[in-house]
Parts: C-alpha cells; sequence; structure tokens
C-alpha cells in the first residue's frame, strides 16, 4: 500500500470520528405521526421553553406536539435530521447522494456549477 493511500484512508477515518462526535445519535429527529411536525432537537421548541440542543427522550412526559398536540408516544424516531438531507429510510433511493455528507455535496454542487460557467464561457470563444 502506497504511503500516500494510507495519508487518505487515515484522514477518513478522522472525518468519521468527527462526524460521530458532531451528531450522537441521541440527538435524533422525531416526527409526529399525526401531523408531521419534526421535532429537531438543535432548535429545541420555543413554543414550550424547551431549550435547543434538548434530545427528544429528555422531554418532559408532558410535552405534546407544538402544531397538533399530540403526545410523545405518536412521535417516531426518524434518524438525524442534520446529517443528510431526508430521511433515515430514503437513503437507499435515488442516485446515492443522499447518503453523502454536506461538504461531498458542496463538492458535486459547486463542481458542477464551475463546469457549467466554464461551458457557457467556451460558447463566448466561438463568435
Ligand atoms: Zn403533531
Amino acid at each position: 500500500m502506497s504511503e500516500q493511500v494510507e495519508k487518505a484512508e487515515q484522514a477518513a477515518q478522522a472525518e468519521q470520528t468527527e462526524q460521530v462526535a458532531v451528531q450522537p445519535p441521541e440527538l435524533d429527529g422525531y416526527e409526529c405521526l399525526a401531523c408531521g411536525y419534526v421535532y429537531d432537537p438543535d432548535k429545541g421548541d420555543e413554543s414550550r421553553q424547551v431549550a435547543p440542543g434538548t434530545a427528544f427522550p429528555e422531554l418532559s412526559i408532558t410535552w405534546r406536539c407544538p402544531v397538533c398536540g399530540a403526545k410523545k408516544a405518536a412521535f417516531k424516531n426518524i434518524g438525524s435530521v442534520k446529517k443528510v438531507s431526508g430521511f433515515r429510510e430514503n437513503l437507499g433511493y435515488g442516485f446515492g447522494v443522499n447518503t453523502m455528507t454536506p461538504s461531498q455535496k458542496n463538492l458535486l454542487i459547486f463542481g458542477a456549477m464551475g463546469i457549467a460557467v466554464l461551458f457557457f464561457l467556451s460558447l463566448y470563444g466561438l463568435k
């Protein structure tokens, strides 16, 4: 194995552990099965004085859905609401973009934009 590949793998591993640290599993989003409201632990719930960073299981047993008033039991864990777009069950669909990290997505989006700009610039060269 070449030294370069080894370094790249180490960097990838470091990135993975970093992501785990940033998004502990208990800070999962929870969706209200009655109305579709999603409790985002990073935001908390302003209407009921729930501080940002409060995990769903830590919410008071008397906490209700701020939209429809459903009990905590009516909520379903939908996984992280931050790291990937869409819900966990959707991750297998599409072109694999859903499982990409935000930085990878940025690279894809801005890479594609850069290519598009170069393409339009090349049209001026035709005149
Ligand atoms: Zn609800």
